[in-house]
């Protein structure tokens, strides 16, 4: 019998290349090796993982977790970082990828090996078959060079990532191909990390989401996941110093950014009912001292745009007296095409739902813990499978809540009267 080893790169190349393989081989032994060294950054590596063994899951098919041995793979690609996507990068790229596949493929005693980057219309057939061959010809393998997108294929595979709600990229993996692609813009936000935090429509925020459903699945729950688009307000840098010391701050959304670098000092301090408010000289930047956390404040009403507004904790009251300098570093901006996502767990026709929200604040706090979604799935789990409790998982919520508006504006469009 034939053994098979596929190198998989994403889910949304392998959910059609995996069914052609298996029909036409469907004698033989099929595992995926989903070995991606040049995903940048780690956090899309993960996620690309993830997709990469839901849909494996979805066909029984096992799937091995690669090295993420990035380092190995900067080191290789030196000298060519500059060339444009399908070039010498790219050969060299494939190369690694493809080799050390093979070299997995004889360790487990396979005697065939193929990659699903063949499905993608970006990557030309006819390098990665050279490659391919090359290799498996010093391994003493068989490299298949299958025509994935012949018939048809990218339409059956957009199909099926559709119908399987899969996170499509939207660029190739490495930071240099992603440099490539947005040059001339100040800010990269692939690369922006948001810390601890899973800011609304942040990549952190769609990995947890992710991680949720893979469990999910993986105890046979059906579930569905509604993207919704909203335009999003980020920090992309701050800086807070009062006197030499810096404070750790959040900032008020929707706070404009401030030009260069905001030298002040502390005219007046007014004690609010709910807030003392640092007013700073020369400038319409204002300091919040909060007893409570950000959570408080009510986002409902986005306001698109205000003075920027730094907000720290109480025990940073005492250092706001009169006269005291400070300085101010804030760059923020807005992103027009931003995504978050509901995950409905089980039937939205259930009559008991049990509500989470995916987001956090972009100090990590103010959300819920993986274990603890994970805790109540365990706990419902017979109910959730016969359909009468839910679990919904809210993305958005410190951002106008933007989630339940989404999730109300569902159960209308589908006449379900039990709402939140
Ligand atoms: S653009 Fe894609 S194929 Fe080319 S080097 Fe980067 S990750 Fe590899």
């Amino acid at each position: 019998m034939d053994k098979i080893l596929v190198h998989i790169c994403c889910g949304v190349d392998a959910v059609w290349a995996l069914r052609k393989i298996k029909e036409e081989f469907e004698n033989s032994e099929i595992k995926g090796f989903f070995y991606d060294p040049n995903i940048h950054p780690e956090e899309e590596y993960e996620l690309r993982w993830i997709e990469t063994k839901r849909v494996c899951d979805s066909l029984g098919i096992e799937c091995i977790k690669g090295e993420y041995d990035v380092e190995n793979w900067l080191e290789r690609v030196k000298g060519y970082e500059n060339e444009p996507e399908r070039g010498e990068r790219c050969t060299i790229c494939h190369d690694i990828r493809l080799e050390r596949s093979a070299k997995l493929a004889k360790e487990l005693g396979f005697n065939k090996f193929t990659t699903v980057l063949m499905m993608s219309p970006k990557k030309d057939f006819q390098v990665l078959k050279n490659v391919g061959e090359e290799i498996a010809g010093r391994y003493g393998l068989e490299f298949l060079a299958i025509e994935f997108r012949k018939g048809g294929g990218i339409e059956k595979m957009n199909k099926l990532s559709k119908e399987q709600q899969l996170y499509h990229q939207n660029y190739c993996g490495c930071i240099y191909g992603l440099f490539k692609q947005r040059e001339g813009l100040d800010i990269i936000p692939e690369l922006v990390s948001f810390g601890k935090g899973r800011l609304p429509g942040s990549r952190e925020e769609l990995l947890f989401v992710k991680q949720i459903r893979a469990y999910a699945e993986s105890r046979g729950i059906v579930c569905d996941e509604q993207t919704f688009e909203f335009i999003n307000w980020r920090v992309v840098s701050s800086v807070l110093k009062v006197g030499k010391e810096h404070i750790s701050h959040t900032v008020l959304p929707y706070s404009s950014s401030v030009k260069g670098v905001l030298r002040a000092r502390v005219d007046r301090i007014l004690d609010r009912e709910d807030k003392r408010v640092v007013k700073l000289n020369k400038t319409n930047t204002e300091i919040w001292v909060l007893d409570t956390g950000l959570r408080e404040i009510p986002l409902e009403e986005p306001r698109f745009l205000t003075n920027p507004v730094l907000i720290v904790g109480k025990e940073y009251a005492d250092m706001f007296e009169t006269g005291k300098k400070v300085e101010i570093q804030l760059k923020t901006e807005f992103d027009y095409n931003a995504k978050s996502q509901n995950l409905v767990i089980g039937s939205l026709s259930a009559l008991e739902k049990i509500f989470f929200y995916s987001d956090t604040l972009s100090d990590g706090t103010g959300g819920y813990r993986f274990e603890e979604i994970i805790g109540a799935i365990n706990q419902n789990e017979r109910d959730i499978v016969r359909g009468e409790k839910a679990i919904i998982v809210l993305g958005a919520e410190t951002f106008g809540k933007l989630g339940r508006r989404a999730y109300k504006k569902l159960l209308e469009e589908q006449a379900i009267g039990h709402s939140l």
